[in-house]
C-alpha cells in the first residue's frame, strides 16, 4: 500500500467526513500507539455531506428545531429529545475545545462562528405552541438564557430580514438563544485530517473505493480497495474496521455479511437550497431561523434560513427543498437504491411506505415543487427576498434508514420502521461498526463517537482508556440534563475556548 502504514493496521476507517475524522482523532488521542487507515474514494475528504455545503451547518444544540419538541395531546410540549441532542452538542464542544487548548486546532473561527439560533413561527395555534414551548425549556437549566418575544420591533431587531415587509397585524413568535453557532463542518473535517496525518502511525488514501469487507480465520477483516483511477486492487488487513461511509454505509454493512446488518434498508432524500452571496442582504441576517415543519415532512426538512460562514464569507442557505434521487451520495451511482434491495429489507421497506402515506405524499409534493413555489416559501420567511439574489444549489445525499422487525400476534411478519436518528449497528464481536442515518449528525458526531467507544471498545475505557477519555470529555459520565452545575461550568469552560457566547 501507499504512504506510511503497513497493510495490517490496527483499524480501517471508511470514509473521510466528519465520522470518521471524529471517531479517528479519538481513538489516536486514546491511544496514540494505533495504526490507523483512512480510505477515501474522493479525491479529498469532506466531499460529500460534511462539505460545508451540503449541509446547515446547524451547531445542533436543540435550540431552535422545534421538531425535537412534540406537542403531547394534553397541549404539554415534551422537551426530552431536544435535552439529549443539546446535552449531546456538549460532547462536541468538548472535544473541540481540548484539540484547540493542545494546539491541534490552532484557531476555532476556522471552522465555528457564534450564531444566534431562533425558531419562527406565525398564526395563533403556532404562537400557542411556541409560548409553551418556551416556558417548557426556559425552565431547565440547559435553556438557561433563552429569549421570547410575540413583539414584531423585538424579533426584527434579532433578524431584520424575517419581518421588514411582513403584514404588522400578522401574529408571530420568536425565541432566540444567543449561543448558537454556525460550523463549517467541512472545514473541520479537514482540520481533523490534517491533525491525524501529522501523527505516527496515521495515513490517509484518497481515491480508493472499498469495494469489499470480508472476514479472515483468526477475526481480522480483510478489506479490498480499488485505485479509482487504475483499477487495481490492494488488500488490507484490519483488526477494527469503522464504516463511516455515510451513504456509502448500507451497502458496505451488507457487504461484510454481518447479521446484525440484516434487515436495514435505506431511502435516499436528495436536497436543494436556495443561496444568497448578496454582501448587501448576508450581511443582515446573522442568525439561524429555523421554522415549523408541514405536515408529513420528515424531520430534517424544518425550512430554515441560515447564515452561513465559509472560507471567511457569510453567505445565506434556505430550504432544503426535499428532492429525489436514488443515489446513496451526491457522486453515487443511480443503481444504489435498487442494488441495496435483498429479500431481508424489501418487506420492511414496503411497509414502511404503506405505514407512511403523510411522508410519502411529502416528498412527492416537495419533488413536485417548481422554483417559484421553493421561493414562495422563502417569502413566507423572507418578505422582502429578490428572486435575483438567489440560486439554487444541490445539498447533500441523506439515506432514511429503515430498520425491519418481526411483528407480534397471530400472523407474525416482518415490518419496517423509520430510523430518525444515527444507528449504530456493530458486528456481535466487535470488530466491526457502520453508522447509519444522519439526523442530527455532523453536530454529535463527538457524542456518537463515545457511543462507538463504549459499544466496541469497552474492554479499553475500563482499563485506562476511561481516564483519559475524561481528560478529553471531562463530563464523560455526568448526566448534563440532571446535574445543573456541571452544565453551567462545561459552557463556561469551553465558550472562551471557543470564541462563543456564553449565558
Ligand atoms: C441537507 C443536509 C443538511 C444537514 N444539516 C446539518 C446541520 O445543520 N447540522 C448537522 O450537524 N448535520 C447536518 N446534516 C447531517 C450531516 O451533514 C451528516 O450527518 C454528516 O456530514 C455525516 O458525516 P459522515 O462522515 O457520516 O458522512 P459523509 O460526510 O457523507 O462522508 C462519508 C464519506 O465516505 C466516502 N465513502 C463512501 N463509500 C465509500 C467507499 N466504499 N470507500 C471509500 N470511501 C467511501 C464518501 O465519499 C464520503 O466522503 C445535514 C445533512 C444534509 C444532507
Amino acid at each position: 500500500m501507499p504512504g506510511n502504514v503497513s497493510d495490517r493496521p490496527d483499524v480501517v476507517l471508511i470514509g473521510a467526513g466528519i465520522m470518521s475524522a471524529t471517531f479517528g482523532t479519538m481513538l489516536k488521542e486514546l491511544d496514540p500507539s494505533l495504526s490507523v487507515t483512512m480510505f477515501e474514494v474522493r479525491h479529498d475528504c469532506a466531499e460529500e455531506s460534511s462539505n460545508g455545503w451540503n449541509n446547515a451547518g446547524t451547531g445542533h444544540a436543540a435550540n431552535c428545531e422545534v421538531n425535537y419538541t412534540p406537542q403531547r395531546p394534553d397541549g404539554s410540549v415534551d422537551i426530552s429529545k431536544a435535552l439529549e441532542v443539546n446535552t449531546e452538542f456538549d460532547i462536541s464542544r468538548q472535544l473541540w475545545a481540548h484539540l484547540v487548548t493542545k494546539g491541534a486546532i490552532p484557531d476555532p473561527r476556522a471552522f465555528l462562528h457564534p450564531c444566534p439560533h431562533m425558531s419562527f413561527v406565525w398564526g395563533d395555534e403556532n404562537v400557542a405552541f411556541l409560548k409553551k414551548r418556551f416556558e417548557e425549556m426556559s425552565a431547565h437549566h440547559c435553556y438557561h438564557g433563552m429569549e421570547y418575544s410575540e413583539d414584531q420591533s423585538k424579533i426584527g431587531e434579532w433578524a431584520p430580514l424575517i419581518i421588514e415587509g411582513r403584514d404588522p397585524g400578522q401574529k408571530v413568535a420568536a425565541t432566540r438563544m444567543i449561543t448558537g453557532t454556525d460550523v463549517d463542518y467541512g472545514a473541520l473535517t479537514h482540520l481533523l485530517v490534517g491533525q491525524l496525518e501529522r501523527q505516527n502511525g496515521f495515513a490517509v488514501h484518497y481515491e480508493r473505493e472499498v469495494t469489499a469487507l470480508d472476514r479472515e480465520e483468526d477475526g481480522r477483516w480483510r478489506v479490498s480497495v480499488e485505485d479509482t483511477g487504475t483499477g487495481a486492487t490492494d488488500i488490507v488487513s484490519a483488526r477494527f474496521v469503522f464504516v463511516g461511509a455515510g451513504g456509502g454505509a448500507l451497502p458496505l454493512l451488507q457487504k461484510s455479511g454481518i447479521p446484525e446488518g440484516k434487515g436495514y434498508g435505506g431511502f435516499p432524500v436528495s436536497g436543494i437550497w436556495l443561496r444568497c452571496d448578496v454582501d448587501a442582504v448576508s450581511q443582515r441576517h446573522h442568525v439561524k431561523v429555523y421554522g415549523k415543519a408541514g405536515s408529513g415532512s420528515p424531520p430534517m426538512s424544518v425550512p430554515h434560513l441560515d447564515a452561513r460562514i465559509i472560507d471567511g464569507k457569510q453567505s445565506l442557505l434556505f430550504g432544503p427543498y426535499a428532492g429525489f434521487s436514488s443515489k446513496f451520495l451526491r457522486h453515487g451511482s443511480f443503481t444504489d437504491l435498487f442494488t441495496s434491495l435483498t429479500h431481508d429489507n424489501i418487506i420492511p421497506m414496503l411497509d414502511v411506505a404503506r405505514d407512511n402515506v403523510d411522508l410519502s405524499k411529502y416528498l412527492i409534493g416537495e419533488v413536485m415543487q417548481s422554483s417559484s413555489h421553493q421561493f414562495a416559501t422563502l417569502k413566507s420567511f423572507f418578505p422582502k427576498a429578490v428572486r435575483r439574489d438567489w440560486r439554487e444549489a444541490v445539498a447533500g445525499q441523506r439515506v432514511q434508514t429503515i430498520k425491519s422487525h418481526e411483528t407480534t400476534g397471530w400472523f407474525k411478519h416482518k415490518a419496517g420502521t423509520l430510523q430518525f436518528g444515527t444507528e449504530i449497528v456493530a458486528a456481535g464481536d466487535n470488530s466491526l461498526c457502520a453508522l447509519l442515518g444522519a439526523s442530527p449528525g455532523a453536530s454529535t458526531a463527538a457524542f456518537i463517537a463515545v457511543e462507538v467507544l463504549e459499544k466496541c471498545f469497552g474492554d479499553r475505557l475500563a482499563d485506562g482508556w476511561g481516564s483519559r477519555l475524561r481528560e478529553i470529555i471531562p463530563t464523560y459520565g455526568i448526566d448534563l440534563k440532571q446535574d445543573a452545575e456541571a452544565c453551567r461550568r462545561t459552557r463556561a469552560d469551553t465558550a472562551p475556548v471557543l470564541e462563543v457566547e456564553n449565558v
